[in-house]
């Protein structure tokens, strides 16, 4: 396979402008406005020369303290995932109801749509691909409802239906009211919501282009179609670069939509690409980036050393053959550089080295705990209509909504094997956003560091595991140990 790209070919000058670093300046006032809309008051994004960027508290925090809650720029659900949980595409809240929830799980299991068991929330992901993804804690599992181990024992398919169409509730389910289900304004059958504000904003932002329904902005749904297909039986990281890139284009057009009104110019002075508005609209993609996906991304375990050419060229073909698939899906004329395949190596990059899990508890797991808690003969008495559902179910009862999303603020956090602070979902943290925890009291001017792996390993397993984040562990604890 030649791995020729045009544009890259035709526009090399542009394209090194696109990927050249921001200066300091720009860097600094990103972040500080980003704070400043997010209102995290208490914390600000430094930038120390060749340690890069690290987020510092400007107020003193308690022990187990919110320090920070960070929406993501693009995030996506596992595809595998879809089945068991249906979220809210744009926010990813829990939505529908716990019959819908419950219902249309067994009945995508029973029509034999997601006979591969998906890992739970607290293991990391299976994929090699993915193995230095790094799991977000969430509230532990560990009391679980009693659902028959292992085995799971099918419901007639009546049962299942009358659940998933609303005519058979469960005891106590009331007690988790989930917010009904708003439909993509573009009628495709991929995309659900929590409340018509979320539908807008994620039209806005990226779905427009990405939407394979009737009213669909894209190019060509057929070849939308193809390229979603291809991502889901390789990668779901081609789908949060197909989002970043329509985002840019989306941003692009806004931006130029608005300066020609400040301006009054003839429309004619603004045809054709405006760089300075593309690298506007790019900033918080040029933030992040810093290498190609394929020369960053670590050698899997399983993979010699020696195959270490051939699978990196394997990764670029992969990625050539995506590029291809979404270029007739949603190419556009004027933001043509961000078709570029070295701009698709740099954004897919950018998401295998901050690729932050995206975890949301499921309220499905607290409806059959809050079941197990009642008491004689409350428990009795609900558990002769629930216990069926929880036996179907099986172990994957508690799945909870799993994706990768890339954070700005938290993906500045700095690694410590002795952290002060962590990714956390506290009981009321429902959504997609991430939530940043202080482990121990921080004073105001400490750096705020999280831990990227497992802190019980060994030293040397530790520094091993960090390799593949393109660094050495110089915290204070490694420093310590090596000695
Ligand atoms: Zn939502
Ligand atoms: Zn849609
Ligand atoms: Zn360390």
């Amino acid at each position: 396979m030649e791995l020729i790209c045009p544009i890259d070919q035709r526009c090399s000058h542009q394209i090194a402008a696109l990927l050249r670093p921001p200066s300091p300046p720009i860097v600094q006032e990103y972040f500080d406005q980003l704070i400043s809309k997010r209102k995290c008051q208490g914390i600000k994004v430094k930038q120390n020369g060749d340690l890069g960027k690290g987020v510092f508290s400007e107020t003193d925090f308690e022990e187990e303290q919110l320090i920070f809650k960070d929406e993501m720029l693009v995030g996506v659900q596992h595809p595998s995932n879809k089945i068991d949980c249906l979220v809210c595409s744009y926010c990813f809240k829990f939505i529908g109801s716990i019959e819908k929830q419950i219902g249309r799980k067994l009945y995508l299991k029973t029509i034999g749509i997601g006979n591969s068991s998906h890992n739970g929330c607290q293991s990391n992901s299976s994929d090699d691909e993915e193995d230095n993804h790094y799991v977000q804690n969430h509230h532990s599992s560990e009391n679980g409802a009693s659902s028959s181990s292992g085995s799971t024992i099918p419901l007639p398919m009546m049962a299942v239906e009358s659940l998933m169409n609303g005519e058979l509730t469960l005891p106590y389910s009331n007690k988790f009211p989930l917010p009904s289900v708003v439909s993509c304004l573009g009628g495709c059958e991929e995309a659900f919501y929590c409340s018509k504000s979320c539908a807008e904003a994620d039209w806005e932002s990226s779905h427009c282009l990405l939407c394979t329904g009737e009213k669909s902005e894209s190019c060509s749904r057929k070849a939308l179609l193809k390229f979603i297909q291809h991502a889901n039986e390789t990668n779901d990281i081609f789908l949060l670069a197909a989002k970043a890139i329509s985002f840019t284009i989306l941003r692009y057009r806004k931006l130029k939509a608005s300066h020609m009104s400040e301006q009054e110019k003839p429309a004619s002075s603004m045809l054709g690409t405006d760089l300075s508005i593309l690298l506007e609209a790019w900033k918080p993609i040029s933030i992040g980036h810093k290498r190609r996906w394929w020369d960053c991304i670590a050698l899997p375990d399983d993979i010699d050393a020696s195959d270490e050419a051939t699978f990196r060229r394997e990764i670029q073909e992969l990625a050539f053959t995506s590029l291809q698939l979404l270029k007739e899906a949603i190419f556009d004329k004027e933001c043509e550089l961000l078709f570029s395949f070295e701009i698709y190596g740099h954004i897919i990059g950018m998401f295998e080295l901050n690729n932050l899990d995206l975890v949301v508890a499921s309220p499905v797991e607290d409806y059959f705990l809050y079941i197990d808690d009642l008491l004689y003969p409350e428990k009795k008495e609900a558990e002769k209509i629930t216990q069926p559902y929880l036996d179907a179910l099986g172990e994957d009862y508690s799945n909870c909504c799993q994706g990768t999303a890339f954070f700005p603020l938290q993906s500045c956090m700095n690694h410590s094997c002795c952290p002060n602070a962590k990714a956390f979902k506290r009981e009321e943290d429902r959504d997609g956003q991430a939530t940043i925890i202080a482990l121990r009291p921080i004073c105001n001017g400490k750096e705020v560091t999280i831990s990227y792996i497992d802190e019980d390993l060994s030293f040397e397993e530790r520094q091993a595991l960090l390799a593949d984040y393109g660094f050495r562990c110089r915290c204070p604890r490694c420093l310590d140990e090596e000695r």
